[in-house]
């Protein structure tokens, strides 16, 4: 499709430690990587990585923020084509700062874009302090996705991508 946009803004959003860097330093060593580079701005918590989904290739901006205060100063949330929230399963307050941080999505800025629910370090299964079902109920009451991650075993982490390109693309080109 000519119209189809081949670059795309994706928010990753969630508290401090939960893992976001963590997880969009696993996407550049991604099986779905462009043979073209990836760029960091580490400053602004940018990372720009080429992703090859069904022989296309996409470039996905990611870019990290703490705290859903910084968007409207930053006014960029309308240049945002999709969202990772991302939470701890090891910290319930990261969790309920996800669900404050969805609401508001669905509400304002991010109305009728994909929102993936991340929940990630599944690995810490001993110290786990939110279930499954927790996660995928706060999703399916927000017409969002749910994944489980672990950034540390690069578990899922591929998918997590793979998801959100497909989704952005779905809603944007049909396809
Ligand atoms: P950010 O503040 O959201 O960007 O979080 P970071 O990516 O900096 O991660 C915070 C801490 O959690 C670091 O010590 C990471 O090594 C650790 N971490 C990130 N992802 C995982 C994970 O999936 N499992 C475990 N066990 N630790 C993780």
């Amino acid at each position: 499709l000519d119209e189809c946009p081949s670059e795309y803004k994706v928010l990753v959003i969630g508290g401090s430690g939960v893992g976001k860097s963590a997880i969009v330093s696993q996407f550049t060593t991604s099986e779905f990587l462009g043979a073209s580079d990836v760029q960091t701005d580490a400053v602004e918590q940018r990372t720009s990585v080429s992703v090859i989904l069904n022989q296309e290739e996409s470039v996905l901006e990611l870019i990290e923020e703490n705290s859903l205060a910084n968007l409207n100063d930053a006014g960029s949330e309308k240049e945002v084509d999709a969202f990772m929230l991302v939470y701890s399963c090891a910290d319930r307050g990261s969790f309920r700062s996800a669900q404050v941080a969805l609401r508001r999505l669905r509400e304002e800025t991010g109305r009728g874009k994909p929102v993936m629910i991340v929940a990630n370090k599944v690995d810490l299964a001993r110290k786990r302090q939110v279930s499954q079902d927790e996660g995928k109920n706060l999703a399916n009451s927000y017409n969002c996705k749910y994944i489980e991650t672990s950034a540390a075993l690069n578990h899922n982490v591929d998918e997590l991508l793979a998801g959100v390109l497909s989704q952005i693309r779905l809603l944007q080109c049909g396809q």
